[in-house]
């Protein structure tokens, strides 16, 4: 049998129904929070009290990595989730089952059962607070949600053993998402394998499905990247690409299929938003546009991961002048990012309203192309299609870049742009729209599974 790991807030019943599961699966049952007590000798009150919450992490961390493989029934501490190195090693070959329950029924159980606590605030109020700075990472580290609010743990471990037998998704759902990939867009490979996953007897009924959605999007490198990682971390996930004219059609079967996430892409970005529960606030209320959502516990929660692409690979470069090239939806973040490391930005684009409307946004300075020549940058950002494969123009004539300019081209087919090629030639710091795309890509993986995966492994996947 494979692991099976209860997360969740205290008081959502993961040690009763690991236990009612347990004697139901007939396998061992850990309690990471004794196990941690047992190892040390000492109350986890003490060990806070007597060696801080630092050490308390570091022994979790070592207990986490240590845990048996399969056949066991695990159930972790409140504050699991938050580490990215104990998601790595729960979610190997796991089933990672998240327990919900509202803040009353929790607040109850509490009572019942007094716990030292986290914060200086009362009870419920500690509970609200600590779930909802919690609670992405909840989502994160999940691949089936479950509401014990109202169920006894005998009758809980019930259901979700039904749940880890049958999966979430009903035949018709299905056939529903089985006649929506059918459509002889997708190349034989993927076809076959999504075939598999949602109608062959012998399927594995956990095995959840996601997908870059856009039109077109059969370029996407996603994919094979996300199942590259997924092999790497052991994880129970498919990548493929949800690509059709009609979001509302993408949408459906996402839901259908319980779908653990998508990454959007063109032209779907700001339209999505209207399709989400939740938005986090750079997507929402700054970008205005969303390239990740997080499916969990009946909830759809968007995420702009572009903008901190192109923030990340420019950090030591805060307070720079920079010039924007572009005014479209990668520009957006990009700007944000831009302005988010306190630089003096310029947008120049080709249509002038366009530059100004996006400007005025974020309180940019904007302008037209000719203008470059005035503003003498330290960093030069290209978010344009130029020099995007089998494009091979250079957005800016080589006697305008000076070798003190940093140059950044989102573009990243090909690897090494006209751009890149020329501000090498001279002498630029370079970097190329591949470390955009990794940043990103590594921002999206933490949202959908609470795993940090290094920039290296997936530079490695990707070239
Ligand atoms: P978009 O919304 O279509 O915007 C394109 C922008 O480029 C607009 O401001 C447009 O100006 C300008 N533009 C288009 N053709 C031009 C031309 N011939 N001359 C001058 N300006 C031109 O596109 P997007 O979604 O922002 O994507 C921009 C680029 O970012 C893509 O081509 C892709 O290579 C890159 N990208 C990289 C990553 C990554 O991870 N590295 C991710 C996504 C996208 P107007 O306002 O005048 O139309």
């Amino acid at each position: 049998m494979k692991r099976i790991v209860l997360t969740g807030f205290r008081g959502t019943g993961k040690t009763e129904i690991g236990k009612a599961l347990s004697a139901r699966l007939n396998s061992v049952f850990i309690d990471t929070d004794d196990l941690i007590e047992s190892r040390t000798g000492r109350s986890i009150p003490d060990i806070f009290h007597y060696e801080g919450e630092e050490r308390f992490r570091s022994i979790e961390r070592e207990v986490m990595a240590s845990l048996p493989s399969s056949d066991v029934i695990v159930s972790t501490g409140g504050g699991v989730v938050c580490d990215p190195k104990n998601m790595e090693h729960l979610r190997q070959n796991s089933t990672v089952i998240l327990l919900v329950a509202d803040i009353e029924t929790i607040e109850q159980r509490l009572l019942k059962k007094p716990r030292p606590p986290l914060t200086s605030l009362p009870l419920h109020e500690e509970i609200a607070e600590m779930m909802d700075r919690r609670r992405r990472n909840y989502y994160a580290s999940s691949d089936l949600c479950f509401d014990t609010t109202e169920t006894s743990a005998v009758a809980a471990a019930e259901k979700i053993t039904t749940l880890l037998s049958k999966g979430v998704s009903g035949q018709v759902q299905r056939d529903t998402a089985l006649a929506f990939f059918n459509t002889g867009r997708l190349p034989p490979i993927p076809l076959k394998k999504i075939t598999e996953l949602l109608s062959d007897p012998g399927r594995d009924p956990l095995t959840r499905i996601m997908g870059v959605a856009g039109y077109p999007c059969a370029h996407s490198r996603s994919p094979n990247l996300f199942n590259a990682l997924f092999d790497h971390y052991q994880l129970n996930y498919h990548y493929t690409w949800f690509e059709d004219p009609e979001l509302d059609e993408i949408m459906e079967v996402a839901r259908a299929i319980d779908a653990k996430g998508l990454s959007v892409t063109i032209p779907f970005k700001h339209d999505v938003i209207e399709y989400l529960d939740e938005i986090d606030e750079h997507a929402a209320q700054e970008i205005g546009a969303v390239n990740t959502v997080v499916f969990a516990c009946g909830t759809a929660i968007g995420y702009n991961t572009d903008w901190l692409g192109v923030r990340k690979p420019l950090i030591s470069l805060k307070g720079s002048r920079a010039v924007l090239l572009g005014a479209g939806g990668v520009a957006a973040g990009a700007a944000y990012a831009l302005m988010d490391l306190g630089m003096e930005v310029t947008i120049l684009n080709r249509t002038s309203k366009n530059a100004q409307k996006l400007a005025e946004r974020f309180g940019c300075a904007w302008g037209t192309w000719d203008e470059f020549d005035r503003i003498k940058p330290d960093l030069v950002v290209n978010a344009t299609p130029l020099g995007m494969q089998p494009d091979t123009r250079n957005p800016l004539r080589e006697d305008q870049l000076s070798k003190d300019m940093t140059v950044f081209d989102l573009v990243y087919t090909p690897p090494v742009t006209p751009l890149i090629e020329a501000a090498r030639a001279k002498g630029c710091p370079t970097i190329t729209g591949l470390e955009m795309f990794i940043e990103q890509a590594r921002e999206q993986f933490y949202l959908f599974f609470g795993i940090d995966v290094p920039a290296e492994k997936v530079r490695e996947l990707v070239q």
